[in-house]
């Protein structure tokens, strides 16, 4: 039998930092699905296409190839995107590309069938509600969105992308917040049966441990011990 954790919440609620490090302790596979979003997102502004138009999705599915490896860098058609979906223009679009139906049907197919034979976590707005509606433990994340903010501008600065004001990346925050909670597929909403976990005052390391606690209660201490002992 395998494993699965569910993490969805709100954009930089700190889901993938999190999950990242999880998956290492565990040696489970980390699934981002938001790059995967990105990646159909790039494709399309690439080929100087309207993200709003489903249409116009729906027209380059056929030739969008996306593929993770297990460092959690992210492929499309075999190029390394992975720095490349997190500039501003994908961020300010992403949120539209992601909500046609066709590239949700497509992404959520391939999340599935990663997710098949191994022990896995994966992050994202549908994962509980949708992708693995048997997880094994399903987490709602949120965090206010100031310290949200904070957290992507330091993000940012890091990896050294183009730095938009704390301002502006709030402004893009609450508006992707909004789009992905009112859309008509398979909207931003907590799993009936999700554990929420509020991170605005925790640091990263307090989630992770937050997060492997509610895994190991859940699965009971028989099975901790033998998956600890296989690590
Ligand atoms: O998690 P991240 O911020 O990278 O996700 C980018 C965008 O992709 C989100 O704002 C959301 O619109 C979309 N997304 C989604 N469903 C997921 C993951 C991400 O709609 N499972």
């Amino acid at each position: 039998m395998s494993y699965s954790i569910a993490i969805d919440g709100p954009a930089a609620s700190g889901k993938s930092t999190a999950a990242k490090i999880i998956a290492k302790r565990l040696k489970f596979l980390y699934v981002d699905t938001g790059a995967m979003y990105r990646a159909v997102t790039l494709l399309m502004l690439e080929k100087g296409l309207d993200t709003k138009d489903s249409k116009q999705a729906e027209s380059i599915l056929e030739e969008c190839h996306i593929r993770e490896d297990r460092e959690g860098r992210i492929y499309l058609n075999d190029r390394d995107v992975t720095s490349r979906v997190r500039e501003n223009d994908v961020s300010s679009q992403v949120s539209y590309a992601c909500a046609h139906k066709c590239v949700r049907e497509r992404l959520v197919a391939l999340q599935q069938e990663m997710a098949k034979s191994e022990n896995v976590i994966m992050d994202g707005r549908d994962i509980g509600t949708v992708v693995l509606k048997d997880a094994t433990l399903k987490v709602f994340q949120i965090a206010s969105v100031q310290a949200r903010a904070e957290r992507r501008y330091l993000e940012n600065k890091a990896k050294g992308i183009a730095v938009e004001s704390l301002e502006q990346i709030k402004e893009d925050i609450e508006r992707r917040d909004y789009i992905d909670s009112h859309r008509e597929n398979s909207p931003l909403m907590k799993a009936s049966d999700a554990i929420e976990v509020d991170t605005s005052d925790m640091t990263i390391e307090e989630e992770v441990d937050v997060i492997i606690h509610l895994f190991r209660e859940r699965i009971g201490e028989t099975s901790w011990n033998n998956l600890v002992q296989s690590l």
